[in-house]
Formats: structure tokens, C-alpha cells, sequence
């Protein structure tokens, strides 16, 4: 997909599932799982869908899945898939991990940062040795100290090999990582999670992260009970799709299966529906 002088592909780590009611919060199971049918378990499938960026002079990554540093008992409790796995899907792009130089991650929760290193001799070093790790520095300092509500969402072994390295960058609030590519504190999900948002030419593209999980994520109540803070998430919600709505942003839902990217849209009826944008793997030349 090209957005203006870019080019953008959804490069997709290992699917995984979830608690459905954790994944919808308030919203009642029989409305759910008509979109998302539960195991007995009570979980829903989930995508990993990260974000190649390629510019002029810079490949760039927009998350990074979970990763393959799982044991047995975790690769069980979140039912994670074999495949596809990040590698892969870089490779079949031809993209190596030497050629990312940078790795923006919306927060660093185990399911975005993951796949930021892998083991060597059982130690985690960079899975993307020659990029610099871009995060809030408000989430860095809460993922080294956090709490009881959500520690278990924190491995320091997927960020701090890159601290090591002297390759990881603390941002604070908006900042243009790379042209045309800028990060954008969207707080709700937690405090400190940054949105991506990509300019070019006169198009937009907008990777909401766990602020937009998936597609059926678009109603405003519609929330993740992991929401730290809720209400104001609902109106950072509010104020970015009515704002994609009216730019016609191609939206990324990093968690849906199904729907990777659409176009968000008011239809005369007053329904707001998203148009799923095809997943076009035509070269770049
Ligand atoms: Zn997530």
C-alpha cells in the first residue's frame, strides 16, 4: 500500500487469544461474539498485525508481536500460534531484521514488544540489531516500575538488551521519528501509549494500537477491560475518528484477524461502518 512517497505493508507476528471479556470490558457477551465467537475457554483469536514503513533512506517497524522467547506454559495460556511469525513475514517481503533502523512501539505490553529480541545462548539480545527502540519515556518508566494491575503485561527482556545497546530512545509527546513518520501520545489504554501517525503526499495513515484493537473496536463504548483509564480514552476515541472519518485515514487494527487496515466512514444511514482495504502485495518500484 502506498500512502504518498511510502510505502506501508502489515507484517503479521504469531496470532494469539485472549479473555473475550477482558478484550470488550463492558459490552455484553451476546453482543460480541457474534463478531468474535469464543473458545471454551472463553477466549477470542487475535492478530498481531505490526507495520512496515519504508521511505526514502529508512525502514521503519511499528511494533513487533510476541515474539519467540516463549515457554511451553506461556505459549498455552495465550494459545499462541506457530505461524506466521514476524521473520517470516518481513522475509517474504524481502526485508531483513539488519534492515529495520527503527523500532517504534506504541507501549511496551508483551504482546507489542515481544518480538523486539529473541535468545542467543538463552540470553535476549535485539532481534533488530541495527534499530533504535522509540518509545514514551513515560511508558519506559512505568513498564520499569509498574503495578499490580498490570505487571504481568511487563518482561524487562524485551527492552532493555536495547538500553544495553545504548539503542533505545525515551520520546517525549509528539515527534517526527522519521519523515513522514511521527509518533503521537494517545493515553486511555495506559498513560503512556503512543499512537503512530504517517503523512504523506495528501494521504494519512493512523496505527491506533490498543486504542483501536480491532474493527469492532470502532463504537466509542466499545473498550478492552486491560483500559486503565476509560473514560479518557473514550474521548481521545471520539476526537481521532471523527477526525479519520473526515480525512479518510486508512486505519490499522493491530489485534484484528480479519481486518488488518480499513477506511472509517458515515454511512447515510448514520451507521459508522469500516470499508476494509484489501491487502495488496504488489512490488515497490
Ligand atoms: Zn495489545
Amino acid at each position: 500500500m502506498r500512502v504518498g512517497d511510502l510505502r506501508l505493508d502489515i507484517v503479521a507476528d504469531a496470532h494469539f487469544r485472549l479473555d473475550g471479556g477482558a478484550m470488550f470490558g463492558v459490552v455484553p457477551k451476546v453482543l460480541w461474539e457474534r463478531k468474535f465467537p469464543a473458545d471454551d475457554k472463553n477466549r477470542i483469536g487475535l492478530a498481531t498485525n505490526c507495520l512496515l514503513v519504508r521511505g526514502e533512506g529508512f525502514t521503519a517497524l511499528v511494533e513487533c508481536g510476541l515474539g519467540a522467547k516463549w515457554d511451553d506454559r506461556g505459549r498455552e495460556l495465550y494459545a499462541i500460534a506457530s505461524s506466521p511469525t514476524l521473520g517470516a513475514s518481513l522475509a517474504a517481503l524481502g526485508v531483513k531484521a539488519e534492515e529495520i533502523d527503527a523500532l517504534v512501539l506504541s507501549h511496551l505490553h508483551f504482546d507489542h514488544a515481544g518480538g523486539a529480541t529473541r535468545l542467543e545462548n538463552g540470553r535476549a539480545v535485539p532481534a533488530f540489531p541495527n534499530a533504535t527502540l522509540y518509545v514514551q519515556s513515560e511508558e519506559l518508566a512505568h513498564a520499569r516500575a509498574p503495578h499490580e494491575r498490570d505487571r504481568a503485561s511487563y518482561d524487562a527482556a524485551n527492552w532493555e538488551p536495547y538500553a544495553a545497546a545504548g539503542r533505545l530512545e525515551g520520546l517525549d509527546g509528539e515527534v517526527e521519528v522519521r519523515p513522514g513518520l511521527r509518533v503521537v501520545p494517545l493515553p486511555g489504554h495506559n498513560a503512556g501509549m503512543q499512537a503512530v501517525r504517517i503523512d504523506s503526499g495528501a494521504q494519512t495513515a493512523f496505527y491506533f494500537a490498543d486504542a483501536l484493537p480491532t474493527s469492532a473496536h470502532v463504537p466509542l463504548p466499545w473498550m478492552m477491560g486491560y483500559d486503565l483509564y476509560p473514560v479518557e480514552l473514550l474521548e481521545n476515541k471520539r476526537r481521532l475518528l471523527a477526525e479519520a472519518v473526515r480525512e479518510r485515514w486508512l486505519c490499522v487494527f493491530e489485534h484484528d484477524p480479519d481486518v488488518p487496515w480499513g477506511v472509517i466512514v458515515d454511512e447515510p444511514d448514520g451507521k459508522r461502518r469500516v470499508h476494509v482495504v484489501p491487502v495488496l502485495q504488489e512490488h515497490f518500484d
